[in-house]
């Protein structure tokens, strides 16, 4: 399945190029074209993948370049007072080539938050091809502002794309690892997941079993403005040498193969979501598993998707597999469609109604001490 990219604020930025980079060391085609749009200068030069002619700086009339700070308000006007500049960048993505369109953003900050659902919105007015968001959760530590910000960016992007891939910054810390210093880690993760979930519908040697193509991705993801998880999860593979210490295939038997890709698909499903929920939650599911062709087993993976089926109490589940000659990993990807509830999606409301509440006090303070330094007992300097 081919994507036209559409990458908002600095976060998404460096999601795309994490993706171009995939694309490239994977040898597969996925994106047709990629786009960036920001409002902070230094960020769009920064990016290494994207075409430095499909970089769109907007609001330079307000914020000269400097961004909009944490301001998702700001962010979401200055985009929609540029969004000409952003369709025409947007324009020169060849569309016969592109299934769908993604837009990529992290939703706590300000760009991004403000400017993916008025992109979205923009570019389903224009478009048929569904149009999807793939949106960054912020990490607790940060705090009720990037709540805020996340919460009512993601209450309105729902509105306005076929469909809303969520990615929890703070599912995917390792122990110990600082926020900004696990980014790249995170946005390699992000990548290959997105990854093997989009080459799985493109045409390949060798050929698979049973092929996914777009439709169904398109069809899981749905189109009526649900939100949806992708679960990864792999395993290694032992690969025996050859006589003369030559890589030889990976022979084993049928039932080795079946567990294997089962327990994978669980693994997956259960412990490795980009967003983790229970299975009951969900309305439609995909699961796609690669890796060297002997080992894809074809009644593990009709296990895999029948268990699916069991565990989500849903019968949309479709499958299919994706043969990889060079790896030695078997991986699988399974995507979660129409996911209606969430732990972190209940956490992320509660925590954004008492910062709104929170915010909402301190300007009424402000305005019944006539400023908020009013009773400070600090002088002016002049
Ligand atoms: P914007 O440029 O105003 O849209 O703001 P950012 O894209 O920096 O958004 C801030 C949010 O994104 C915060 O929740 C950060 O934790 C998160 N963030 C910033 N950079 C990255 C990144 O490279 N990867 C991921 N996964 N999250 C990031």
């Amino acid at each position: 399945m081919k994507i036209g990219l559409v990458a908002v604020g600095q976060a998404g930025g460096k999601i795309a190029d994490a993706l171009l980079r995939y694309e490239r060391s994977a040898g597969v085609e996925i994106v047709a074209d990629a786009v960036a749009v920001n409002t902070a200068r230094a960020d769009l030069l920064g990016l290494q993948e994207i075409d430095p002619e499909r970089r769109v700086l907007i609001g330079g009339d307000r914020v000269k370049g400097h961004g909009s700070g944490a301001d998702n308000e700001l962010g979401a006007e200055l985009a929609r007072e540029d969004i000409g500049e952003v369709r025409d960048a947007v324009d020169a993505i060849p569309t016969s080539d592109v299934d769908a369109f993604l837009v990529v953003a992290a939703l706590g900050g300000g760009t991004g938050s403000g400017g993916v659902p008025v992109i979205c919105r923009e570019l389903r007015r224009i478009y048929e091809e569904p149009v999807y968001a793939l949106g960054v959760l912020p990490a607790r530590e940060e705090g009720g502002i990037y709540t805020l910000n996340a919460a009512r960016s993601l209450k309105t992007v729902v509105e306005h794309a076929d469909a809303t891939l969520l990615f929890d910054n703070d599912a995917h810390r390792e122990t110990g690892e600082s926020l900004a210093g696990g980014y790249g880690r995170v946005n390699e993760e992000i990548a290959r997941r997105l990854g093997v979930l989009l080459s799985a519908g493109e045409a390949r040697d060798p050929t698979p079993e049973k092929v996914v193509d777009a439709s169904e991705i398109i069809n899981t993801l749905g189109r009526s403005g649900g939100v949806a998880s992708l679960g990864y999860a792999s395993a290694p593979l032992e690969r025996k040498r050859g006589l003369f210490g030559g890589r030889k295939r990976i022979e084993e038997d049928a039932l080795e193969s079946t567990t294997r890709v089962t327990a994978t698909v669980r693994r997956a499903a259960l412990g490795g979501l980009t967003l983790p929920c229970e299975l009951p939650d969900v309305e439609r599911a995909l699961v796609v598993v690669s890796g060297p062709p002997e080992t894809l087993s074809r009644a593990g993976v009709e296990d895999a998707r029948r268990w699916l089926e069991e565990a989500t109490g849903t019968p949309e589940v479709r499958g299919g597999d994706y043969p990889l000659r060079d790896t030695d990993h078997l991986a699988a990807a399974v995507l979660l469609g129409g996911v209606t509830e969430a732990p972190r999606l209940a956490e992320l409301r509660a925590g954004a109604v008492e910062a709104q509440r929170n915010v909402a006090a301190i300007a009424e303070r402000a305005e019944l001490s006539g400023g908020i330094w009013e009773a400070e007992g600090l002088d002016p300097l002049f």
